[in-house]
């Protein structure tokens, strides 16, 4: 398992925590006041936790979970919207399987496909686009949703529908972006940051350019990061180095995977066929400006919400309430850890997921239940 291991090496792990010690140490962070970084991407949550990093780390050092995870951010509204399509006679809806249990006011898409609707799940968008190859006598949407990690196989799968003329093939855009939430939670004055462990797999598209404005405009340390225990160790010893150095950069510890000027195709397909809408509604965040993508006039004929008339093509998302007594927004923006919540573990769990937190494996819920995340008095707001 070589590439694998050489990242898992103990020893080299142990030092690095030890490291990690000597410098938390010289900037006084201390468990009463630590320094908080933030990790972005879900996955960074899922790997911190199903290594135990948070607790090896010296206790100083407080990990605050962020909103990468685009299944949890992802509006009850557009859940009711998915299902609103796919519940219409002669659709089949396609999905990733994490979104299948992501509630929406009045049923997932599982209880839609358990009440008779043709819902299916797809590993990819080019699954879907097959589906529409073999029933042309049916509307195939697919459920797009992600961050710029998947955002291109979306686009990609659309260009080759239109490059076919597959007429009966759609997707139902939910595809968002890394960069404007970030700034939404730093002008958070509740939002106390030190510094950014930054997404690997975005970046890998993006590359690290478009961090640019967290150290130059705000001031705080970005270090992009892999997925393995020693990347992310050595990520969090670079963002506390560069606190100690009163420096404020991008760093790319993940260098062995994400190109500083991401993928050129990826980000070529990307501009034909996406453009930023005016603005999009997040879970817990808000409406965040052009931090969606919607689908360009170009290519309306592959859009669901031009074909169906649904969506932000005819209204925007409608506010709707998060279930009583849930405090998913709150877990969202780093206010509070899972635990603080009152429906962790009781009412919410992933057999009976309350929040889309708890049913995504990249939510912060799910990997404090699936690892037993601390519980702690701190864990309160
Ligand atoms: S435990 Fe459930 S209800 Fe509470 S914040 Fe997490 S996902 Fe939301």
């Amino acid at each position: 398992m070589r590439y694998v291991e050489e990242f898992r090496d103990p020893g080299a792990a142990k030092a690095l925590i030890a490291r990690i010690g000597e410098v938390a140490e010289a900037i006084g962070a201390t468990r009463e006041q630590p320094v908080r970084i933030m990790e972005i991407c879900g996955g960074h949550t899922h790997a911190i936790f199903r290594y135990g990093l948070d607790r090896l780390v010296h206790e100083g050092i407080e990990f605050i979970h962020g909103p990468g995870c685009p299944v949890c951010v992802l509006p009850m509204a557009r859940v009711d919207e998915a299902v609103e399509i796919a519940e219409r006679p002669g659709v089949i809806f396609t999905s990733f399987g994490d979104a299948m249990r992501v509630p929406g006011t009045k049923k997932s898409l599982l209880q839609a496909k358990a009440e008779g609707a043709d819902i299916r799940t797809v590993y990819s968008p080019l699954d879907a686009l097959e589906l529409a190859r073999r029933h042309p006598d049916r509307e195939v949407v697919f459920f797009g949703l992600g961050f710029e990690t998947t955002t291109p196989s979306t686009a990609l799968t659309i260009q080759q529908a239109a490059r076919e003329e597959i007429g009966n093939f759609t997707v139902f855009c939910n595809h968002i972006t890394v960069p404007q939430p970030i700034k939404v939670l730093l002008d958070d004055p509740h939002m106390l940051l030190d510094g950014f462990v930054g997404p690997g797999h975005v970046s890998m598209v993006i590359g690290t350019h478009p961090y640019d404005f967290i150290a130059r405009d705000y001031g705080k340390p970005i270090v992009v990061a892999g997925f393995e225990p020693l990347d992310l160790l050595q990520s969090v010893l670079m963002v506390l180095e560069q606190i100690r150095d009163r420096r404020a950069e991008v760093e790319n510890q993940y260098g062995r995977v994400v190109p500083e000027h991401g993928n050129p195709v990826s980000l070529a397909a990307m501009a034909d066929v996406y453009e930023p809408r005016p603005s999009f509604a997040w879970r817990g965040l808000g409406e965040i400006d052009a931090s969606g993508l919607r689908i360009r006039p170009g290519y309306a004929g592959w859009d669901a919400e031009a074909k169906f008339g649904i969506g932000y093509g005819a209204r925007r998302a409608r506010e709707v309430a998060e279930p009583e007594g849930t405090r998913c927004a709150a877990v969202m923006t780093g206010r509070i850890k899972p635990t603080g919540c009152g429906m962790f573990g009781t009412q919410c769990t992933p057999e009976t997921p309350l929040g889309a937190l708890m049913v995504s494996s990249e939510g912060a819920c799910a990997a404090y239940w699936q690892y037993g995340g601390r519980r702690s008095p701190e864990a309160a707001e």
